[in-house]
């Protein structure tokens, strides 16, 4: 019974769809790192998608994750942490996560003038989702929580608490293309983004993993996304949001 339970549970895993941010929230991070690139910098990242913007590739990776071409990628969307909300190296699978395929494209990128122009491409598209996904509240896969349970929207709607937080509470808030919301949101000072940019990728995993506990208190299995959760949730997404668009920016202008 308990293997079957186990195996039920593990079909489970596998169906659930695990997009990180919807489009929404992918092309919003983009365009406020675009918004922070150094002039230089976006010529230069543009240059190698072949005269697009990161905006438009925000998502790329969701949308090839199956193709055989990318396959080995399809597990760096998520990543764990331990009991200390912490990444650590004794949780890396063969099939890879999201710290894994943020620190194997960046390192790709230290030497991108050794590289061919589609290997730089494709190392650019890459960081510019997983940055975007480790900083989606239902990527951060909690060994000490139990995340894989549904929540009810205020609409009626029954959604994995994973997609939730990906795209349904998003859409219900916000109708705003990505340009006019990274203007809503990025508003910060630049002393308060260098102290947002300080640190390395497992450090903001941390500090996310941390943040994005409150998901638990907020929500239980079958609970409803009421409006006073969506009053709580939006603000930590928009952070969440802008947090990640001035990382994202922080790794571009260092690499390039
Ligand atoms: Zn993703």
């Amino acid at each position: 019974m308990k293997r079957m339970i186990s195996a039920i549970m593990l079909a489970i895993l596998f169906a659930a769809p695990s997009f990180g941010w919807g489009r929404e929230g992918h092309e919003v991070i983009a365009k406020i790192a675009e918004n922070h690139l150094h002039p230089s910098v976006r010529k230069k990242v543009e240059k190698y998608l072949g005269g697009h913007s990161i905006v438009y590739y925000a998502k790329w990776m969701d949308d090839y994750r199956r193709t055989p071409e990318y396959i080995h990628t399809n597990r760096w969307h998520t990543a764990p942490v331990n009991a200390e909300l912490r990444y650590d190296d004794s949780l890396l699978t063969s099939k890879g996560n999201a710290i894994y395929g943020l620190e194997t494209s960046i390192t790709a990128l230290e030497n991108y003038k050794e590289l061919s122009d589609s290997a730089v491409a494709v190392n650019i598209k890459y960081i510019v989702h997983i940055v975007g996904d480790m900083h989606c509240p239902s990527h951060i896969k909690y060994t000490t929580y139990d995340w894989d349970y549904d929540v009810v929207m205020k609409s009626g709607a029954r959604v994995t608490l994973h997609t939730a937080w990906d795209s349904s509470i998003i859409r219900a808030c916000r109708i705003y293309s990505s340009t006019e919301w990274a203007e809503e949101i990025d508003l910060m000072s630049r002393r308060e983004i260098a102290r947002i940019v300080s640190g390395t990728p497992r450090d903001w995993f941390h500090e996310s993993a941390v943040r994005c506990a409150v998901q638990f208190e907020w929500t239980s299995p079958g609970s409803k996304i009421d409006q006073d959760v969506l009053n709580s949730a939006m603000p930590l997404i928009e952070t969440q949001i802008l947090y990640a668009g001035y990382r994202l920016a922080a790794i571009l202008n260092h690499l390039f």
